[in-house]
């Protein structure tokens, strides 16, 4: 398998040689929070796959659910007026939860679609509302919404601009709110108002009048779980009501427990006009993702599409076999799961915290289920770790020896997101395993 790999797979993101210099790490079965490579190896699974497998692994609820909708209806189109039961029992039982007027879903393959659907829906949006000239899109510097061309632009990642002369000239970003090295300091109230100040001359520059949207994370994820003071998402939110900007909070993931409610903007008492979803929304066992949108913009695009062309759509948009396991997902997270997450993830937390007098640990953040720990050379100046692949490769190398599966982040940040299933037990040992890896990389 390591030879065909090397020959044939490409793999996301990473830099092709890495994989055929280390060789691919071969999964071969998973159940609850366990993986078990293809030595027979086993590991605690400390990041849900890709911050994605939320039920765990291996429920025979899920398989059957998708198993009977093969066999009954395996593939309905959502063209042509055509639809099938559990897309829109699904979407309906996600609206009658979503917050406040978010009725209408549109059912995607993941993330990145959902994404590049809110940016299209913008544009109609604004082109039903004869305002063609609302076409400028902001988001946050270390966000991440996915890697389609429209939205890696929007993705504060260089990695996804090299080459490709992204940003897009529509694409403009402020900086984040990342507390542990903001030049305002870690006051939770001067970085609400210097985001607020950030956002303001961020308009004022591109024209009041030229903004279409603004994309937040309730936590940034992919910049390294990065959680903004309470208050930072409804102040901006607040900011983007007052201006006429439509807000959109993407959720691929915080959604689906992972911060604990179905939505981390439940949490935060906002309603924003788009919540992206995907990941926990199948918990991984399918690909699906879901693009929320508010009542108010539906009946203006609806109201509008006789103007506009609308031309938007996938083949496997809402996908019967998605669907199924989407609404058997939710049953499980009404029966019990949400609640393990948010115990778990006070567990995850506390334990993560007592890492805190370690010589390489600098911060450690996170609310619910998702959870980093961000490494430094030197605790009294934040010295950053050397920012190159390798010693991220070789923590993620050691914890992997070590029976754990985390994500390490380039800059130093180690990544947690384990599934919300974790036993007490687990999540002692996601922290004891990370204790001894932090040791090993000392020596
Ligand atoms: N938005 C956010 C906030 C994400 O974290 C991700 C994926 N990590 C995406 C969008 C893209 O989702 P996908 O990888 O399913 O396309």
């Amino acid at each position: 398998l390591i030879e065909l790999d090397r020959a044939h797979l490409i793999h996301p993101v990473a830099s092709y040689r890495s994989h055929e210099k280390h060789g691919v790490r071969v999964l071969a079965s998973a159940k609850g929070a366990t993986v078990t490579d293809a030595s027979g190896k086993q590991l605690i699974d400390g990041f849900a796959g890709l911050w994605c497998v939320n039920a765990g692994y291996g429920h025979e609820s899920i398989v059957e659910a998708a198993a009977r909708q093969m066999q009954e209806l395996p593939y309905a189109t959502a063209y042509f007026g055509l639809g099938s039961e559990p897309a829109i029992r699904l979407a309906s039982e996600l609206a009658d939860r979503a917050p406040g007027d978010l009725n209408h879903v549109y059912f995607t393959l993941g993330g990145s679609d959902a994404v590049d659907s809110t940016i299209r829906f913008i544009r109609y949006y604004w082109n039903a509302r004869g305002r063609p000239e609302r076409d400028q899109f902001i988001s946050v510097e270390q966000g991440y919404h996915g890697s389609s061309t429209a939205g890696a632009g929007l993705t504060a990642l260089p990695a996804f601009h090299a080459g490709f002369g992204l940003p897009f000239d529509w694409q403009h970003k402020i900086p984040s709110h990342y507390a542990y090295r903001n030049p305002v300091g870690d006051d939770p109230q001067a970085i609400i108002e210097a985001s607020l100040a950030a956002l303001k001359s961020k308009v004022e520059a591109i024209g009041p009048e030229r903004v279409a949207a603004f994309y937040v994370e309730p936590i940034q994820g992919s910049g390294g779980v990065l959680v903004p003071p309470k208050g930072w998402v409804k102040a901006m939110r607040e900011f983007c009501r007052e201006h006429d900007i439509l807000f959109v909070a993407d959720e691929v993931i915080t959604g689906f427990g992972r911060t604990g409610p179905l939505f981390a903007c439940s949490e935060e008492e906002v309603v924003p006009d788009f919540i992206t979803t995907a990941k926990g929304l199948t918990s991984g066992y399918v690909p699906m993702g879901a693009v929320f949108m508010a009542d108010h913009v539906y009946e203006t695009i609806a109201e509008g599409a006789g103007a506009t062309a609308i031309g938007h759509g996938y083949t496997y948009s809402a996908h019967p076999v998605s669907a199924a396991v989407g609404l058997e997902v939710l049953k499980l997270y009404e029966n019990g799961l949400l609640q393990n997450g948010v115990r778990a993830g006070a567990r995850l937390m506390r334990g993560l915290q007592s890492l805190r007098d370690h010589p390489l640990v600098g911060d450690v953040r996170g609310r619910g289920m998702l959870a980093a720990v961000e490494l430094v050379v030197d605790k009294s100046n934040k010295t950053p770790l050397p920012s190159s692949a390798e010693p991220a490769r070789r923590i993620f190398d050691r914890a992997w020896e070590n029976g754990l599966v985390i994500r390490a982040f380039a800059n130093g940040v180690l990544g947690y997101a384990p599934p919300l299933c974790c036993t007490e037990t687990e999540i002692d040992a996601i922290v004891e395993r990370t204790r001894i890896t932090l040791d090993e990389t000392l020596e």
